[in-house]
């Protein structure tokens, strides 16, 4: 099997080659930062780190560009973000960016996030910009009017070939930015025109200005990795207008190709409603994370498929802390008791075991990374891991740490939701070993039949969430949460 990728330009799932061998770019559209990032900002960058996870997994040197939108991303009113934040904060536009861009990489961070090896900005990349457009103009793809530009949709017949959608039926309800300057409606702004009380304006050919939020993605992306590049990502909402702008501008421009595979994140749902700003129903990762662990969020967004919607309720999040906690569980127990255990060869059964769940975690993600059922592999193997470690045969320190090995390498490596070391770990590198002793203690309290001072010591573990379970092998020792 080789990896497929479901490419949204094709509508199909395609074998991945990458364009040149062994090497892989990988543009994904970043956030606008004028707000706190919330559960979707979660969703779309989780999935994307995982296909960039499991790229590099796969031996490929990848180039990951995920860009900071800080200029030029209009509402529907025409205004700036980022510049309505600005006024409503008092704040500097340039404040706005910094405080809501290191916002957004404190959350994807504790979502164990790798950071793209390249975040670009808007405000950065203006004279390339300017460039941009330049080229359309020259070309005859773009017109000016009064200190404006914009991209003639009518001239690029291939306009509508991402999402589907046809220039005519643009007309009827095409509702952001109906400028009466544009020839047709669809035609879209590649750089505006600023009055002088607009505080973020570069000068242009064309005067005082800025520009248009597509430029800003076809301008960079193709900056630091070449047109044409392999995975070009972001969300549904984007494939219209955003995407479809991309390939009008790039391609228009330079007669090649812009983009190899086109992926799209789906959408967040709570209890079976769209997640919007506007309908007051957007879950915000800070308060999220009050409630659950970081961990927790990204394992949940991890049980749905990248293209399938994630509903959001305190429900599903419960489950899936409860998932983790059982799968956590395990794993703690393999690496507990590595240091405990006899050297040895690894059973043919075991082995066999951790094989074949390997290969097919594999064929899963394999498959247009299929999250769902790469986890349910390692539930799988969690079942029979279990069953090992509760029967008499005891595991050799070799089969342990086959074991161990096997879960870093599938959970971490790959997933990065089995951690090297589990946050009880790191917060105390006491603890371990003091509940270690406390058993040891409560073993010569039962020798002695001092039953009474045995069952205080479980009673005052079991207050501080340690439960013990003694079994033919020992007293072993759980926590009873995550
Ligand atoms: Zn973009």
């Amino acid at each position: 099997m080789a990896l497929e990728i479901y490419n949204t330009l094709t509508r199909r799932k395609e074998k991945f080659e990458p364009l040149h061998p062994g090497f892989v770019g990988i543009y994904v559209c970043g956030p606008t930062v004028y707000d706190h990032p919330h559960i979707g900002h979660a969703k779309s960058y989780v999935s994307f780190d995982v296909v960039v996870r499991f790229l590099r997994y796969l031996g490929y040197k990848v180039r990951y560009v995920q860009n900071i939108t800080d200029v030029g991303h209009l509402l529907e009113t025409g205004e700036d973000r980022v510049l309505k934040k600005a006024k409503i904060e008092r704040l500097e536009p340039m404040e706005v960016v910094e405080k809501y861009t290191r916002s957004y990489f404190e959350d994807m961070d504790a979502l164990n996030v790798q950071r793209p090896d390249i975040s670009p900005r808007a405000s950065g990349h203006i004279p390339e910009q300017i460039e941009l457009v330049k080229t359309l103009l020259e070309k005859g793809f773009a017109y000016e009017v009064n200190g404006s530009v914009y991209f003639e949709v009518a001239k690029f017949p291939e306009y509508g070939k991402l999402s589907g959608r046809k220039v005519e039926e643009l007309i009827e309800g095409y509702r952001i930015d109906p400028s009466p300057d544009k020839k047709h409606p669809a035609d879209f702004a590649l750089w505006k025109r600023a009055e002088p009380e607009h505080i973020m304006r570069w000068p242009s050919p064309w005067g005082w200005g800025y520009p248009g939020w597509h430029t800003e993605c076809s301008v960079m992306s193709t900056k630091y990795l070449g047109q044409p590049f392999d995975i070009h990502g972001g969300g549904m909402d984007n494939i219209f207008p955003h995407h479809e702008c991309e390939i009008a501008q790039s391609e228009a421009a330079y007669g090649i190709p812009f983009v190899r595979y086109w992926m799209h994140n789906n959408m967040v749902t709570v209890e079976g409603v769209k997640m919007s700003k506007s309908l007051g129903n957007a879950i915000y990762l800070k308060e999220l994370f009050k409630r659950y662990s970081p961990m927790t969020v990204r394992f949940f967004i991890l049980t749905s498929h990248y293209r399938s919607p994630l509903d959001f309720s305190d429900e599903a999040l419960s489950a899936a802390e409860r998932g983790l906690e059982r799968l956590w569980n395990t794993v703690k127990e393999v690496r507990e008791r590595i240091p405990f255990s006899d050297t040895g060869p690894i059973p043919q059964d075991v082995a066999d075991v951790l094989a074949s769940r390997k290969a097919r975690f594999l064929a899963a993600m394999e498959d247009d990374f299929n999250t769902p059922l790469a986890i349910g592999e390692l539930f799988e193997l969690s079942r029979e891991v279990n069953t090992w470690l509760a029967s008499d045969r005891p595991l050799s320190k070799e089969a342990l740490m086959a074991i161990d090995g096997l879960y870093t390498e599938l959970g971490d490596t790959i997933l990065g939701i089995i951690p090297k070391k589990f946050p009880e770990e790191v917060r105390g590198e006491l603890e371990v070993p003091l509940i270690q002793l406390l058993i040891e203690l409560r073993q010569e309290f039962r020798k002695a039949q001092d039953w009474e001072k045995a069952d205080r010591i479980r009673a005052r573990l079991r207050e501080l969430g340690i439960i013990l379970e003694d079994t033919p092998q020992g007293t072993r020792w759980r926590r009873a949460r995550v």
